[in-house]
């Protein structure tokens, strides 16, 4: 699998810490107002790479945050907390803000097919594993406290811009938009790691530490739960490329301080997604959602499709025109597949070509949009029988998740899952020398009309017609 790496601005071969296995670390949704349509885009291109990595074989543990605490509206460490904003805008608590906001935003994912990660933490939930960090960057040096708040002190580093293209002076506070000098810092690049109420007063949300009641900065959120869940080496950490600077060139400061060590390898940004004014925004212009779309008539799989039609790092303009067209292609695909008469045995040869080539396109960072060819290909190709098709696609949509398999299909899907747990129930009774078990198994299938096969490679079945 190649992929490229924000790290080293290159693409390179995909090598995980452990054989076989990949960590994984999505930076979640700040849970303040529902997601735009350009935040889902993100979490689409996270999902690819979290099920072509499954589809190649991997073992995937994939975490993400949910931000409902620290994160201010400069993105750094002036503005208010996002949260505090919409508690005042609702005339609700933080928590039920955070509560309605985040049932909002996985009822999205649903709704686009990505998969919900294994671990979903929110930030809130870790304030021990965040004190745990900063007393040991203090006690090492990496981070003082000034003016109430606690500060990681960039000039500890050797190359605390080491993510991004920048040069320091270009990064200066002040140059960037809506960031604030702060009296308290050594640097103006210093970045909070906790605040103490002496700065916020009316901050609702608060903990007790050993620097007075307050709560944590929102870079120190990630590094927390990433280690606290996945371990001191993570192979994948990624969000948008707005995340770069300053998220997670902090997130890389302070892991790297506290743990000693390289702590992610691979870096994954997707571009972003803009309307016809520019950048995506949740105050400007009209907010574009997925219900908004739902209501506007589309499925929200022909957003899927339409991020899937171009590369995850290249920015994409979103227009009514284009989903429109997206969908009429979808509606028409769908249709063609399932006008596929189910014939023939599953021709292995052609089976392998066809899924070689789109694992191919994928483990190409991810071109997904030459994936898709793969399947119009396959589609046309008079040479491949209809099971063989209807095999690859199911396989296919594994990834894709573009529901291209009609459900009397997806009912053949469960059939097939139902065999494969009896056969793996027949193996494990046959490695227990339980024949009498595994015999009667193999009768319950026939009478299934579903032939088992032993062979060298392994268990296989075939279903009799
Ligand atoms: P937030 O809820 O603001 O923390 O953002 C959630 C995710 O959406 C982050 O990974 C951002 O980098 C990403 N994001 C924000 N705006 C866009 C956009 N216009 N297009 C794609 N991704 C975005
Ligand atoms: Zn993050």
């Amino acid at each position: 699998m190649k992929l490229y790496n924000t790290l080293t601005r290159k693409i390179e071969e995909f090598i995980p810490y452990e054989e076989g296995k990949v960590k994984m670390y999505t930076c979640g949704p700040t849970v303040y107002h529902y997601a735009h349509i350009g935040n889902i885009r993100s979490y689409i291109g996270h999902d690819i790479l979290d099920k072509t990595l499954r589809y190649l074989g991997y073992e995937v543990t994939r975490a993400m945050n949910i931000t409902d605490v620290g994160h201010l509206t400069s993105d750094s460490d002036s503005g208010e907390d996002k949260m505090e904003v919409a508690r005042k805008r609702e005339h609700k608590t933080s928590m039920e803000i955070a509560d309605f906001y985040t049932k909002a935003f996985f009822k999205d994912l649903d709704k686009l097919h990505c998969r919900t990660p294994e671990i979903v933490s929110p930030a809130t939930e870790n304030i021990d594993m965040y004190i745990k960090i900063i007393e040991k960057l203090i006690k090492d040096g990496y981070a003082y406290l000034s003016g109430g708040n606690v500060y990681f002190d960039i000039s500890k580093l050797d190359d605390y811009y080491v993510l991004t293209n920048h040069k320091e002076d270009q990064m200066v506070v002040g140059v960037r938009e809506g960031v604030e000098e702060d009296d308290n810092k050594r640097n103006q690049a210093d970045f909070a790691l906790w605040f103490t109420t002496s700065k916020f007063e009316n901050h609702e949300l608060q903990w007790d530490s050993p620097w007075g009641k307050g709560y944590p900065g929102w870079h120190i959120e990630c590094s927390g739960i990433s280690i606290k869940y996945l371990g001191e080496h993570l192979d994948i950490h990624g969000g948008g490329v707005d995340n770069i600077f300053p998220h997670h060139t902090n997130e890389i400061a302070q892991s790297e301080a506290y743990l000693g060590h390289k702590w992610c390898n691979y870096w994954f940004h997707n571009e972003h997604l803009l309307d016809e004014t520019g950048k995506m925004s949740k105050s400007r212009g009209e907010f574009l959602t997925v219900s908004l779309l739902e209501e506007k008539g589309y499925d929200p799989l022909a957003y899927r499709f339409m991020v899937l039609s171009s590369h995850y790092r290249k920015q994409l303009v979103f227009t009514y025109e284009a989903l429109e067209q997206f969908q009429s292609t979808l509606n028409k695909l769908r249709n063609k597949i399932n006008n596929i008469k189910k014939d023939g045995e599953i021709e292995e040869n052609k089976y392998n070509e066809y899924n070689e080539k789109f694992k191919e396109e994928l483990s190409n960072d991810l071109n997904t949009s030459n994936a898709l060819t793969v399947l119009y290909d396959l589609l046309k190709d008079t040479e491949v029988n209809g099971n063989t098709k209807l095999r690859l696609v199911t396989d296919f949509d594994k990834v894709l998740s573009l529901d291209l398999i009609k459900e009397d299909e997806k009912l053949d899907k469960d059939l097939e899952k139902y065999i494969l747990a009896k056969i793996e129930e027949r193996n494990e009774a046959k490695k227990n020398k339980d024949y009498l078990l595994a015999d009667s198994i193999r009768n319950e299938l026939l009478e299934k009309n579903v032939m088992i096969k032993d062979t060298r490679e392994g268990t296989t079945y075939e279903i009799i017609k």
